[in-house]
């Protein structure tokens, strides 16, 4: 006999069964009334882009365009990219929407899945989930701070601990090719101390060594020409004041030099968010400057920073940190009833109650009371109502509250007011 297959989920993804909601849940409640009270406005894009959006802005030299973006042919011979990220649909849809015409800056935010072919390990995933905002037609450095400044007070909101912001200033069009020159120059007479992907990178992308995961090159680098030393006037202004408003606003940070980050289109200020914990999955989320990013999309020259949290290393951490977080039961009643008439009975009752916004099941399938009570005490609900022959009859039903053990009886037709009498308010 043919064995049949059961089919999977793809590699590197998972489900978030109901289970785990109150984490992500928990997330979004926390993040997203911040950032809405903070003046950003939500945007939904789409989840296929065209493909030479991310090669054109992420670079074509980044290990996302590289390896990891899902790209394929559609049916009309286009050729389409699962996003791997979101700041640069965000700048598309500016331009593409005529946001340029609106009052600057513009202050968008976004959440949803993006899709990168990585190896899948704890903390990294082929589909992951961000939550990104960004503020587009602002220079000020006060801008930075306020990215910044959010990104900390979201993670702390949700209780983690040991938060701090590694930052530094990856420079402009202007003075980073000088320490890119002296990098690959420090680099060249140490060739044997460095690992293939960095020779390789120090050819196409220089910066990128920077931050390379491997203990032996982060070693060799310790002597390595500082970015900071090469910043011309005008980056290193804009990082002072970015670090003075950090300071004014009591947000710890440490000045990463290695700290580059993957993506090209950054320009001046750099950061992410980390746990304490040391190695490459400590990091929350990140994000940057990209001065050029509009223009470089066929835009206006349009200054923007923005920044992108990762839902999953958030929830990890969560957890890892063992923070409670508080579950409201949605359910606040249930009914169980005795006989055919009140199975009746009792799917109008639930009808008449969902429809004035109560929590409410029963178990109408299940034949014995004493079946459906071990239910409503599992669901934990404050409130069963009880339908039998005789309630039938009297037209009443019974109302037990759980943890008192006490009981009433209710006229049937009062139903709804009576429980919205006895159930906490949003009921
Ligand atoms: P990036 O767009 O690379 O700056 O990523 C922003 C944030 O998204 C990171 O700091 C991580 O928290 C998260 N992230 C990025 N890639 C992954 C992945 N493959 N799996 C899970 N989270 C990720």
């Amino acid at each position: 006999m043919v064995k049949k297959k059961t089919v999977q989920r793809v590699r590197g993804t998972y489900d978030i069964l109901p289970t785990e909601q109150k984490y992500w849940r928990g997330v979004d409640e926390v993040a997203l009334p911040y950032l809405e009270k903070s003046g950003f406005g939500r945007i939904e894009l789409p989840i296929i882009e065209d493909a030479f959006l991310f090669s054109r802005s992420v670079g074509e030299n980044t290990d996302i365009i590289e390896k990891e973006m899902y790209v394929f042919r559609d049916r009309g011979d286009d050729i389409l990219a699962l996003r791997p990220e979101g700041t640069a649909s965000v700048v598309r849809a500016y331009i593409e929407n005529g946001m340029h015409s609106l009052p600057q800056p513009v202050k968008l935010y976004y959440q949803g899945p993006m899709f990168r072919y990585e190896r899948p390990q704890s903390g990294r995933y082929r589909q992951h989930y961000q939550i990104g905002f960004e503020v587009l037609g602002e220079i000020d450095p006060i801008v930075d701070a306020e990215i910044i400044c959010l990104t900390f007070r979201i993670c702390e909101r949700l209780g983690l601990k040991n938060l701090t912001i590694e930052i530094n200033s990856i420079g402009c069009s202007n003075c980073r090719p000088k320490f890119t020159a002296e990098l690959v120059d420090y680099i060249s007479q140490r060739k044997e101390l460095f690992c293939d992907n960095c020779l390789k990178r120090s050819e196409k992308n220089p910066l990128r060594i920077l931050d390379c995961k491997e203990p032996s090159c982060q070693k060799a680098l310790e002597n390595a020409p500082s970015i900071l030393d090469f910043l011309c006037k005008e980056c290193h202004k804009h990082f002072t004041s970015v670090l003075e408003y950090l300071d004014e606003l009591s947000i710890p940070y440490n000045l990463n030099t290695k700290l580059a980050r993957g993506l090209d289109y950054y320009t001046k200020t750099v950061f992410e968010i980390w746990t304490s914990q040391e190695g490459a999955q400590s990091s929350l989320g990140g994000g940057g400057r990209y001065d050029n990013l509009v223009a470089l999309l066929g835009g206006k020259k349009t200054p923007a920073c923005g920044c992108a949290l990762g839902l999953d290393r958030l929830v990890l951490e969560i957890k890892k940190q063992n923070i409670e977080v508080a579950q409201e039961n949605p359910i606040q009643v249930f009914i169980a009833f005795l006989g055919d008439k009140a199975k009746i009975k009792s799917l109008k009752i639930i009808n008449e109650c969902r429809k004035a916004g109560i929590g409410i099941i029963g178990s109408l399938t299940q034949k014995t009371l004493k079946s459906q009570l071990k239910t409503a005490d599992k669901l934990a609900v404050p409130i069963t109502l009880i339908l039998g022959e005789k309630e039938i009859i009297d037209k009443t039903v019974l109302i037990r509250h759980m943890e008192e053990g006490a009981q009433e009886v209710i006229e049937v037709k009062n139903i709804v007011k009576e429980l919205k009498k006895r159930l906490p308010k949003g009921n």
